[in-house]
């Protein structure tokens, strides 16, 4: 398929789990445009403050923390790897500890200010699959595409255990579901940019549905939208 000529935004967001990365990944490789993990840059912004030992409630310094830091997405062997001031930090950010620090972390309204303006950097200079909680809502909410990926919270906590169990990650699945649950619980009733789905996004339950399934009919919405066929 041929790249698209315009800098394109795509929104994909929903609660943890539900299957946007992978989905996200391969439709910005289908597509030939840049794929943005903004989940990985507040998985950075909890792992540099408790590297730091700065406490979440010290705006002043998280501010400043996020002032002198780096963050910087490389492509090797086509997965996307983070770079956090020059450090590729990418097998630390997806630990259950990471995925609490970042949830907590991104409801502290100078980080998202600070991740926010970002992302916006990075996708209005290339464009891309921007990947999150808020890019149709906040990020993006003039993106050309928005779609929103869910599933139900069982069937995301298996996705996830999984996902750890092949990184060689040994937790029960009891645990991944509690941590899936503190999440959403989290993610929908902070006051900042809470997890809710754009009123104009397309909303897509993956619960029965396979990575391919889910991708086709993300391809097949973009390409009727432009006029052309998703065999193209
Ligand atoms: O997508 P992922 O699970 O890696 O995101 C980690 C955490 O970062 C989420 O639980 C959420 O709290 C936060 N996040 C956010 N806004 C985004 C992306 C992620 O608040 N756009």
């Amino acid at each position: 398929m041929d790249s698209f000529n315009k800098k394109i935004i795509i929104a994909i967001d929903g609660p943890a789990g539900a299957g946007k990365s992978t989905v996200s990944r391969l439709l910005a490789r289908r597509l030939g445009i840049p794929y943005i993990n903004t989940g990985a840059m507040y998985r950075a912004a909890g792992l540099k403050a408790k590297r730091l030992g700065i406490d979440f409630s010290d705006t002043e310094s998280l501010k400043k923390m996020l002032d002198e830091t780096e963050i910087e997405f490389v492509w090797k062997d086509g997965r996307e790897r983070l770079y956090l001031d020059g450090e590729d930090v990418t097998d630390e950010l997806y630990t259950p500890e990471a995925g609490k620090a970042a949830s907590d972390i991104s409801k502290v309204p100078v980080v998202r200010e600070k991740l926010v303006e970002l992302q916006r950097r990075i996708g209005r200079e290339k464009g891309g699959v921007l990947e999150g909680r808020d890019i149709g809502t906040v990020v993006f909410p003039d993106a050309d595409f928005k779609f929103f990926i869910t599933a139900s919270v069982e069937e995301r906590a298996r996705r996830r255990w999984r996902e750890l169990q092949e990184k060689g990650i040994k937790i029960d699945y009891e645990d991944v579901l509690k941590d899936v649950e503190y999440r959403d619980k989290q993610d929908s009733s902070r006051e900042v940019a809470p997890l809710r789905k754009a009123d104009d996004a397309i909303e897509i339950d993956t619960t029965d549905l396979g990575i391919e399934e889910v991708l086709e009919k993300i391809l097949k919405y973009i390409l009727e939208q432009k006029g052309e066929s998703s065999s193209s």
